[in-house]
Formats: C-alpha cells, sequence, structure tokens
C-alpha cells in the first residue's frame, strides 16, 4: 500500500503545494498555496472527488505564497497547523509582506503544533520523519519517507537551483549546510519534491546542481 503524491502548482508564484494519500483515504496538505476561489475549488474538487479525508495542514516554511491557502484549508477541513517554531515570525509577518507584492493575504492562523529535526508525522500507515534544513528560512524543514526514497523538500533545494538566501532569516553558508549534511547524506536515488518547478533526485543534484555540488 504505496503513499501517493499529488501535486498542485498555485498562485502567482507559481509554488507547489503537494497531497500525500495512501488506501486508507488519510492525507495530509503540505503548503496550501491556493490563492482565490478557483484554486481552492481544485484543491478541494482533488479531495473531494477522491473521498480523502485531511488530517493534518504541515507546511515547510511559512513564506507567503506557501501559506496563502492556509486560512482556507484549515477553515475547511478543522485542520490543525504543524511546523517549525522558528518559522513563527515568517508565518506573522503575511500580510505586511503581502502588501510589499500588493496582494492581499490575510495573516494565516497560528500554528497549533511546533515540528523539529527527528520528529515523524503519519499518513495513513506511513511515517514520515522530519529534517531541519535552515538557510531560505530559519525554520524550514524537509520531509523525507524512506521506504519509498521520497522527499519533500520545500524551498532548500531545486531542480538544478537552490532557494534564495536573502529573503529575512535567510542565510547562504546555512543553507549550504543543510544541503550538504541532510539532503546529499540521502540515496541518489531519492526523489525531490520542491517548492517551485519540477522535481528531481539527490543524484542529479549532487552531480549537476551549480550553486551546491558534492
Ligand atoms: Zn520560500
Amino acid at each position: 500500500m504505496a503513499l501517493e503524491l499529488a501535486s498542485f502548482t498555485f498562485n502567482p508564484f507559481q509554488e507547489n503545494t503537494y497531497i500525500l494519500h495512501d488506501k486508507s483515504k488519510e492525507c495530509v496538505i503540505i503548503d496550501p498555496g491556493c490563492f482565490g476561489p478557483e484554486e481552492e475549488k481544485e484543491l478541494r474538487d482533488f479531495i473531494e472527488g477522491k473521498g480523502l479525508k485531511p488530517t493534518k495542514l504541515i507546511l515547510t516554511h511559512a513564506h507567503i505564497d506557501h501559506v496563502m491557502g492556509c486560512r482556507f484549508v484549515k477553515n475547511t477541513w478543522d485542520l490543525p497547523i504543524y511546523m517549525h517554531e522558528a518559522e513563527k515570525p515568517v508565518l506573522e509577518s503575511t500580510n505586511r509582506v503581502g502588501q510589499m507584492y500588493g496582494i492581499p493575504v490575510a495573516t494565516p492562523p497560528p500554528a497549533d503544533f511546533f515540528l523539529a529535526e527527528g520528529d515523524t508525522f503519519t499518513v495513513g500507515e506511513h511515517e514520515l520523519k522530519v529534517l531541519f534544513t535552515p538557510g531560505h528560512s530559519p525554520g524550514s524543514i524537509s520531509f523525507y519517507y524512506e521506504a519509498q526514497l521520497l522527499l519533500i523538500a520545500g524551498d532548500v533545494l531545486f531542480n538544478g537551483s537552490i532557494g534564495r538566501t536573502d529573503l529575512p532569516g535567510g542565510n547562504f553558508a546555512t543553507l549550504e549546510n543543510s544541503i550538504r549534511t541532510q539532503l546529499y547524506t540521502l540515496p541518489n536515488d531519492v526523489k525531490v519534491y520542491s517548492g517551485h518547478g519540477p522535481h528531481t533526485t539527490i543524484g542529479k543534484e549532487k552531480r549537476g546542481n551549480p550553486f551546491v555540488r558534492e
């Protein structure tokens, strides 16, 4: 009974929202970036069409493009929000950051639970491990499912790129260290699902990533 991953690309920042689910019909929603009624409907139609039961809303980090749909998702399915504690000021700045971009977004509700390095969470019978991967944002976390060599990497590592480090709390040396010690130590065949763009693998990035190479 495999863990299945569905992806959506939402909002003006082209952010990837992921749903993890399995035959038990339980699902978790990661980084809900849906913005506006059409994208909210797309997410809701997928969940209802498959008869899924959302149980958690989990954030890799709290940048505006990853949290635009938090309020809708939390209210629609009455879900607890999970993230790293260091993302609190980032989440609280959502409305102010939206004003800077000229995009009206209400600040999402606060997190209900904090996740830290080594914590786990489950989707049906599948257990994912939390990796602490700061640098793009102070409390960036990634989610690893070893049994299927699957990694949700947020904006830490991209296909051919890495997360930007010029936003508040970002730091290149910290990001590079996260990638080298937490991600490049995973098996080469691990599939990496990032917060933007197409998926990649650890091996491909170790060999060819122009910013952080093995
Ligand atoms: Zn980000």
